[in-house]
């Protein structure tokens, strides 16, 4: 009992500091949080846990995405390929998750030596140069791939358009190709414009926060002079 308490509180707790920090979360985050409030600890388990010793398997284990509460944002995997679709993360968790990739920035390894590809036109490959075009672009070392950081980070968020691009879900390596990349970007409207403002936003979210901790402990400092 004292269990699902600790587990309400957390969810509790996470809620609130939302609200602090003014998140307005889109509506299919809000639909996730919802949703695990929903399957959230109920009566039902209230019930089942005093009927059955054997608690362990009735209530969610620790791997369920709905409780896992334990990831380390100084370690998030850098590879593109490495990492697990965004929406896996728990809904608190994937704001903090979002930021920490913002932070770290797109994962461009500039000393790679690029897989060279062979096309009828001759062989080529990556060119290191488009990191410099194009900030949101990643490249897979693992698997030889290019990739997109803000449709990663916000490939739930905006529709499903995103989720077939060759930048978000099996990564782009057609190097003879080189105009998919500004292709990708599109439009005013398109996909990924959208999800790169929502990276903006998200970005310039934190840096008030910061900004604002600042000014607390400067005035913090004036008064503790008095
Ligand atoms: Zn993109």
């Amino acid at each position: 009992m004292k269990k699902q308490s600790l587990i309400s509180n957390f969810f509790k707790r996470k809620f609130q500091e939302n609200d602090d920090i003014g998140l307005t979360p889109s509506s299919n985050i809000d639909d996730g949080i919802q949703e695990n409030v929903d399957i959230g600890p109920s009566s039902n388990i209230d019930n089942d846990m005093q009927e059955n010793d054997d608690i362990g398997l009735n209530i969610p284990s620790a791997s369920s995405p709905s409780i896992r509460n334990t990831i380390d944002l100084a370690n998030l995997p850098s590879d593109p390929s490495d990492r697990p679709p965004i929406a896996s993360y728990h809904p608190n968790q994937i704001d903090d998750i979002r930021r920490a990739y913002l932070v770290k920035k797109a994962f461009q390894p500039r000393g790679h030596d690029f897989k060279w590809t062979n096309y009828s036109s001759g062989r080529r490959r990556f060119n290191v140069k488009w990191f410099d075009k194009y900030d949101w672009l990643e490249y897979s070392t693992k698997q030889e791939k290019a990739y997109c950081l803000c449709c990663y980070l916000f490939n739930e968020s905006v529709g499903n358009q995103g989720g077939r691009e060759a930048f978000v879900s099996g990564g782009f390596c057609n190097w003879s190709k080189p105009g998919a990349l500004k292709k990708h970007v599109g439009l005013l409207n398109s996909f990924h414009n959208k999800v790169a403002q929502k990276c903006n936003n998200l970005s310039n979210q934190k840096r008030s926060c910061d900004a604002k901790i600042t000014e607390h402990s400067k005035e913090e400092k004036i008064a503790n002079q008095y």
